[in-house]
C-alpha cells in the first residue's frame, strides 16, 4: 500500500494528532450508538502502546463555523472515556492555549479530546492558518476518519500536508478493503446497486460498468431501466425522464464487457405498507394499478448463481423496499447468499453506503461480510471513482 501506517513511524515521546470520526448519534444527552467510538480504539491503543500521546481531533454535527454549545464534544467525553477505558482530558478549543494546556496536563495513558473542529470557520474552508495552528500542537498526524476523507477540511487534508501523516488502523482497514473490492480485485467482480433512484447514483453506475464484470441493478432504480427498455411498470417508482440515461449506461456496459442483470420477476402490491397483499409476476407483467416493491425469487436465484461464479462482491443499496415486510425478502435472501459464500471463503464481500448497512444488519448477514463500511458519503464517492482528498493527502 502506498500510504504510511502506524507501523512506519517512531511514535515514542511524540504527540500524535489523530483525526477521528466520533460523530455519534445522541438522544436526550446520551450517546445511543457508540460504534464509532469503539472503532477508534485500535488506533488509540496502538499509539499509546508505541509511547505516543493521543490527541483526538474530531467534528461533531454541523455547527457551521460557530461555537454551538449543544454541539460541543464535551457532551461525549464521558462516553469516549468509558468506551476507550481511559481518562479523557477535554480541551475547550482545538487550537491555542486551551489545547496546549490539556496536552501538557494529560498523563501518558490518557487521551486528550479537543473541541469540535467545526467551531472554527476555517475547518470546512481548509484554511491553512487553522491547519498551521493545529499542527503546532503535535509532531505526527494520523487520519483514522475515512468517513470524513471526501471533504478537504483543515483537519482532514490541510494538516496532513504539515506533519508526517499516517493512516490509522481503521483507515487502513477501510482502504485495504476498498482496494480489494475495486482497486485490485480478484475477478470476476459483481456489483449490486439498489435503492430508490437512478438520478442519485449516476456517477456510481457509470464508474462501475467500466470496472466490474457483472452489475446487478435492483430496487426502484431497476424500474427505470425496465421503462427504458419499453417495459411498463404501472404505478412503480420510476424516473421516466432518466430512461435515455439508463440506455446510455446499458450501452457503456456493453462496450466495457460488463454484464447487466435486471430483475426477471418482481413482487407487486397496490399499497406501500407492511403486510400489503402482494403477488409475484414476471418483470414484464406489472399490472397497471400495481407497483413493484421487491425482486422475486427467480431473480434471487439467478443472482445467487452470479455470486457463486464471482470472487469479489461490492454492494450498495437494497433490492426492494426493505423497510417494510415482506418486501425485504429479496434483499435478505441475496445478502444471506453472499454471507454464506463469504463464510465458505469463496467470496470477498464489501458493502456500504446509506441504507445498505441497515439492510444487511436486518438480514443478519453483516457480520459475515468481509468488510462493511459505515462511511456513507465517502464510501459512495469512492465507489464513484472519485479521489478522496483526505486519502490523497496521506499519499504525500
Ligand atoms: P437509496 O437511499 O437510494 O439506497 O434507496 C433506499 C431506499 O429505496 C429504501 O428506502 C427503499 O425502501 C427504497 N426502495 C427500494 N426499492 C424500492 C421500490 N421498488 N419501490 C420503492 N422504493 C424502493
Amino acid at each position: 500500500m502506498a500510504w504510511k501506517t502506524l507501523d512506519d513511524a517512531a511514535l515514542a515521546g511524540k504527540t500524535v494528532l489523530a483525526r477521528v470520526d466520533i460523530n455519534v448519534p445522541m438522544e436526550d444527552g446520551r450517546v445511543t450508538d457508540a460504534t464509532r467510538i469503539e472503532k477508534i480504539r485500535p488506533t488509540v491503543d496502538d499509539i499509546i502502546a508505541r509511547g505516543g500521546r493521543v490527541v483526538l481531533l474530531a467534528h461533531f454535527d454541523r455547527p457551521k463555523g460557530k461555537v454551538v454549545p449543544e454541539m460541543s464534544l464535551g457532551h461525549i467525553s464521558g462516553a469516549v472515556a468509558s468506551v476507550l477505558g481511559r481518562n479523557v482530558v477535554f480541551a475547550s478549543d482545538c487550537i491555542g492555549a486551551a489545547a496546549e494546556e490539556a496536552i501538557a496536563k494529560a498523563g501518558p495513558n490518557d487521551v486528550v479530546l479537543l473541541e469540535n473542529t467545526r467551531f472554527h470557520a476555517g475547518e470546512e474552508k481548509n484554511d491553512p492558518a487553522l491547519a498551521a495552528e493545529m499542527a503546532k500542537l503535535g509532531d505526527v498526524y494520523v487520519n483514522d476518519a475515512f468517513s470524513a476523507a471526501h471533504r478537504a477540511h483543515a483537519s482532514t487534508e490541510g494538516l496532513a500536508r504539515l506533519l508526517p501523516a499516517l493512516a490509522g488502523r481503521l483507515m487502513e482497514a477501510e482502504l485495504r478493503a476498498l482496494d480489494a473490492a475495486l482497486g485490485n480485485p480478484v475477478r470476476p467482480v459483481v456489483a449490486v446497486v439498489g435503492g430508490a433512484k437512478v438520478s442519485t447514483k449516476l456517477d456510481l453506475l457509470g464508474n462501475l460498468v467500466s470496472k466490474v464484470d457483472h452489475l446487478v441493478i435492483g430496487g426502484g432504480m431497476a424500474n427505470t431501466f425496465l421503462v427504458a427498455q419499453g417495459i411498463e411498470v404501472g404505478k412503480s417508482l420510476a424516473e421516466r425522464d432518466m430512461a435515455p440515461t439508463a440506455l446510455e449506461i446499458l450501452e457503456k456496459a456493453k462496450a466495457s464487457g460488463c454484464q447487466i442483470h435486471l430483475p426477471s420477476d418482481v413482487v407487486v402490491a397496490r399499497e406501500f405498507k407492511a403486510g400489503a397483499a402482494n403477488e409475484t409476476v414476471a418483470a414484464t407483467a406489472c399490472p397497471a394499478d400495481a407497483m413493484i416493491l421487491d425482486a422475486g425469487p427467480q431473480t434471487v436465484q439467478a443472482l445467487t448463481k452470479v455470486f457463486e461464479a464471482s470472487k469479489t462482491l461490492i454492494w450498495n443499496g437494497p433490492l426492494g423496499a426493505f423497510e417494510i415486510v415482506p418486501f425485504n425478502a429479496a434483499t435478505n435472501a441475496a445478502a444471506q447468499a453472499a454471507a454464506r459464500l463469504t463464510r465458505e471463503g469463496k467470496l470477498v464481500s464489501v458493502a456500504g453506503g446509506g441504507d445498505t448497512v441497515a439492510a444487511l444488519n436486518q438480514a443478519g448477514a453483516a457480520s459475515d461480510f468481509t468488510f462493511i463500511s459505515t462511511a456513507g458519503g465517502a464510501f459512495l464517492e469512492w465507489m464513484e471513482g472519485k479521489e478522496l482528498p483526505g486519502v490523497k493527502a496521506l499519499l504525500g
